[in-house]
């Protein structure tokens, strides 16, 4: 299976590059592909969280240029609010520019389908994806606490609405993966290492800039060259030892390897007690959902997930400060409004004064 690792000089001739190696992408007329970026959320792609306008525009063009007719399916995860997270990020520029529709995964028709996994067996899979004949994967070169890696396998589980998603945690979410990864067989993939993220991913780790694109026909081989590009050992990331067990898989030939290096990418170093509590939450979320519409997840991580707080002292630029903010959350007290950004938690007051906003919570970047 081949791979192509692209050091980035020049995206748009990049992406020519990698649409004029794989034959999948040389027949696209009249072929309808749904881009899957990594837009979780409102995080920048600058700060290695979500996948890069600039390369998602790239792939759109050259679907447009081959005949492809093109739908953009994402939507934020657990924690974070998907109408903010797409009108922060600016999504809308897709639809406004190139008239490309954005199917919000956590709000449109689904039809429930047999798909036979291991732990997954009948999903709500929104209608629009059914049947296409591409699922165009855009994910982002990044860590995950919970899966170790979140590459292009473990971005297919945003194509999923919410509730489904909770069965994959809850049933086993690395399996989980594998099933789904075996059901959108049909893929092409370019993971966006212009800035990645290594750490506690996948939103408040580390961020790198290796400016690469890895670029394949198959999920399974691309995430498998990114953790050879990133020495990794897939062994230790059990979604993917799962599935080179269980998916076809003929080899890998990756191309472009000796030009890159990477100086340094830190998995998330977490514990079972850790991982056993977050499966917990969402075992139990599944089992008081008949009752209780308000997710346990998201109100356990907004709680006690990463949160910004400002240290009032360290301010030099107070009106800055407070008009960055794209939900209005900081009052002129310099108070963070709680319930306002609980569910943003862009961190654009901690990006742009790294001195004056400080993080407290589980999982957040190193300082
Ligand atoms: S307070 Fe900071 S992290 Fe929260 S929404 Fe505003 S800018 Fe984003």
């Amino acid at each position: 299976m081949k791979v192509l690792v692209k050091k980035t000089t020049n995206l748009k001739e990049n992406v020519r590059e990698i649409f004029s190696e794989f034959p999948t992408l040389k027949k696209l007329k009249n072929k309808k592909v749904v881009i899957k970026p990594n837009w979780v959320s409102p995080r920048k792609s600058d700060t290695g969280v979500t996948t890069d306008f600039k390369l998602v525009e790239q792939v759109i063009v050259q679907l447009k240029k081959g005949g492809a007719k093109i739908v953009i399916a994402e939507s934020a995860g657990y924690d974070f609010d998907p109408r903010e997270t797409f009108r922060i990020l600016g999504t809308d520029y897709f639809t406004k520019k190139y008239k490309v529709p954005i199917l919000d995964t956590r709000d449109c028709p689904t039809k429930t389908v047999n798909i036979d996994g291991k732990v997954l067996k009948k999903i709500k899979v929104p209608r629009e994806i059914l049947g296409v004949d591409l699922i165009f994967n855009l994910p982002k070169l990044k860590t995950h606490m919970l899966t170790g890696v979140s590459f292009s396998l473990k971005n297919l589980l945003g194509l999923l609405p919410l509730e489904e998603r909770r069965k994959a945690h809850t049933l086993g979410i690395h399996q989980a993966i594998v099933d789904l990864g075996k059901f959108f067989k049909k893929t092409a993939v370019i993971v966006d290492g212009l800035t990645a993220m290594g750490g506690c991913g996948p939103v408040f780790g580390d961020v790198i800039r290796p400016q690469v694109l890895i670029a394949s026909e198959s999920a399974l081989a691309a995430d498998l060259a990114c953790c050879k590009i990133l020495k990794i050992n897939f062994k230790k990331i059990d979604h993917l030892r799962l599935a080179r067990e269980q998916m076809e898989f003929d080899g890998l030939e990756i191309e472009g390897i000796r030009d890159f290096k990477i100086k340094k990418f830190d998995l998330p170093k977490v514990s079972i007690i850790y991982r056993g509590i977050y499966r917990s939450i969402f075992v139990l979320e599944e089992i008081l959902s008949p009752f209780f519409k308000k997710s346990i997840v998201a109100w356990a991580v907004t709680r006690f997930g990463t949160m910004p707080f400002i240290l009032r002292e360290k301010v030099k630029d107070k009106k800055e400060l407070i008009r960055i903010c794209p939900v209005r959350a900081i009052g002129d007290d310099l108070e963070i409004n709680f319930e306002k950004c609980r569910f943003v938690r862009c961190l654009r007051c901690y990006d742009k004064f790294p001195q004056a906003v400080r993080l407290k919570g589980f999982s957040k970047p190193s300082e």
